[in-house]
């Protein structure tokens, strides 16, 4: 039997909708927050099952949160993701034909690119070689800031990747559409963007990922070929993913110095 969906799932589902896409410490206080507010049973590990009840009610809707990691940070994110279209085509209602062609094109230049992201130079190439519709440089840059802002791309130093919540959800399509070029992560098994490489193998790796694996190891090897690992290891930043006592924290600050 379904477990029943209560103000409390409502109340989440409603806050979750109106970010897109949440850091797993947001969620978990949200989670809380839902349940005192709505006076109904509340455990703080309960998390993924109070989720999963929200999720059996979105499946006749086609929607799902789903909970992935960001590439940035390898911190969980929870995302509402819709299901119903596997393609670009998600997008279609807010955007204008030229619009998303300037989207796929900026979508090849990450994916074919070997760190996972282009630069607003390469994507204003494209501006006025669109099929659909030229556009000019400017409104071309107002489109970028528009997908940022949408959550769809990210943006560091004019440099441009995919946004975690876009990855999250267009992860089928992009394996599909890219394949032999897109590579799962050897750790994580997810869709990796921004990734290190192995130069002798070709597997790939998130950064966060790389950190974790080679934390504490001198002389990092390839966990495919066992060759040497060439790049810089990431530090391993405060991953929280399911921490939470402050206790916990504060010790894990101690340490650090
Ligand atoms: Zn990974
Ligand atoms: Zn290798």
């Amino acid at each position: 039997m379904a477990a029943q969906m209560t103000d409390s799932h409502r109340r989440f589902l409603q806050v979750l909708m109106s970010h897109g896409i949440m850091e797993g410490s947001e969620a978990r206080k949200l989670h809380r927050h839902c349940c005192e507010i709505h006076k109904v049973y509340y455990a703080h590990d309960k998390l993924d099952d109070f989720i999963n009840t929200i999720n059996i009610h979105l499946q006749p809707l086609f929607m799902q949160i789903r909970k992935g990691m960001s590439e940035d940070d390898g911190r969980v994110r929870y995302a509402l993701v819709n299901l119903a279209e596997t393609e670009i085509t998600k997008m279609a209602s807010d955007y204008t034909e030229n619009e998303l062609e300037l989207f796929r094109k900026t979508m090849d230049l990450i994916i074919l690119s070997e760190n996972g992201f282009a630069s607003s130079t390469e994507i204003l190439n494209f501006a006025d070689q669109l099929k659909t519709k030229k556009m000019k440089k400017k409104e071309a840059e107002q489109v970028l800031k528009l997908f940022v802002e949408d959550k769809w791309l990210s943006e560091r130093n004019g440099e441009y990747t995919l946004h975690t919540r876009c990855i999250m959800e267009m992860e089928q399509y992009i394996l599909s559409n890219y394949q032999g070029v897109a590579r799962k992560c050897n750790i994580c098994h997810s869709l990796a963007i921004q990734s290190q490489v192995c130069e002798t193998c070709g597997i790939g790796m998130h950064l966060p990922c790389v950190g974790k694996y080679f934390k504490a190891q001198t002389e990092p090897h390839c966990p495919h070929c066992n060759d040497f690992w060439p790049h810089e290891i990431p530090e391993v930043s405060r991953m929280d993913s399911q921490l939470s006592s402050k206790r916990e924290r504060g010790k894990e600050l101690h340490s650090q110095h």
